[in-house]
């Protein structure tokens, strides 16, 4: 099997921000031989044999985790895996320390979740080996960015001119901040859905020069009227702190920012439903919705071994130039 030739022109994956269509392109291109590889009964290539992937998962985690160390093992790498709790962070050691000291091993590529926004950046200014930034905080999720991507290209053939609406707690998502940059890069326009209360003023501007692809609303039907892609997102309760509630109660949010086959109907006849996972049912989604036939939520999960894995190949397989 073989890879394609052209150079990946990053040494880690930090976030989506900076990354051209070309990069991305690339990753998704790659990513559908891998999804094809996946599908084998034998679900292995000999291409990262001898390389070492340590999984450094700082904070709760169950797809992302998974999905990389099925990707490391299904391209032969060494996989290893360390999570928080068993892991010398909860014995007051630093992060950096932390790093420094699996640096000392000689991993080629190192995917760290951790709770702060900025966490892999850090890391990747200090190690040698290349960083996959699998979850910082609020900043950016870009390998599931990448899955997003992939899910709607398949589906909708193309990204360029999309509507996309992205709605829930956008204030704590990463996954939204991720999306932001990947999907407009690649001509896709943005509708933000989220009570004032959980969208904060001028996040348009994270997009930056494409800022005119991106919406605020707050009222759902009109983020929703005409979408060919509808993204709902968890409420992220554990990075609100002891602050004041930001709704009255679950049952107002579902009733207001929720996804129904009521709230479904102002989309397009053909839009997809997507959620990054982990979902709250009766929430932000209503069951029969996150079950029937528009979901895609399931087949996000599938891809997101395949993206992973081109992350992996094209990061820890010696292809970096070393530019960021
Ligand atoms: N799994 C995603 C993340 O880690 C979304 C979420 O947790 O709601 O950001």
């Amino acid at each position: 099997m073989t890879h394609g030739s052209r150079t990946f022109p990053h040494r880690h994956l930090l976030g989506l921000e900076g990354l051209s269509a070309a990069s991305l392109t690339q990753v998704l291109d790659l990513a559908e031989t891998f999804l094809e590889l996946s599908e084998r009964p034998i679900k292995k290539v000999p291409t990262l044999r001898g390389r070492t992937v340590i999984n450094l998962f700082l904070e709760a985690s169950t797809r992302t985790r998974t999905s990389f160390e099925i990707a490391a093992k299904r391209l032969s790498a060494d996989a290893v895996n360390i999570s928080g709790s068993g892991s010398s962070t909860s014995k007051g050691e630093s992060l950096l320390d932390t790093a420094r000291n699996l640096a000392a091993m000689r991993p080629d590529v190192v995917v760290l979740r951790h709770h702060a926004s900025g966490a892999a950046e850090l890391v990747a200014r200090h190690i040698d080996a290349a960083i996959v930034n699998a979850g910082d905080g609020t900043h950016e999720h870009p390998t599931q960015g990448l899955l997003d991507a992939s899910t709607i290209r398949h589906h909708k053939g193309r990204i360029d001119g999309l509507e996309v609406a992205i709605v829930g707690d956008i204030e704590h998502s990463r996954v939204a901040r991720s999306n932001l940059h990947g999907l407009t890069t690649l001509g896709a326009r943005l509708r933000l859905c989220a009570p004032f209360t959980m969208l904060p003023h001028g996040i348009a501007a994270v997009a930056g020069e494409r800022h005119s692809q991106v919406s605020v609303h707050h009222r759902l039907e009109s983020a929703l009227e005409g979408a060919d892609v509808v993204m709902m997102l968890r409420i992220q309760r554990e990075r609100m702190g002891d602050g004041p509630a930001r709704f009255p109660s679950n049952r107002e949010y579902a009733r207001q920012f929720g996804l129904s086959p009521r709230t479904l109907a102002y989309a397009k006849a053909d839009a997809i439903v997507m959620h990054p996972g982990p979902i709250n049912r009766g929430v932000e989604l209503d069951p029969t919705v996150a079950d029937g036939g528009r979901s895609v939520i399931l087949e996000q999960v599938t891809r997101g071994v395949a993206i992973r894995m081109a992350i992996l190949y094209l990061l820890g397989a010696g292809s970096g130039s070393a530019e960021d």
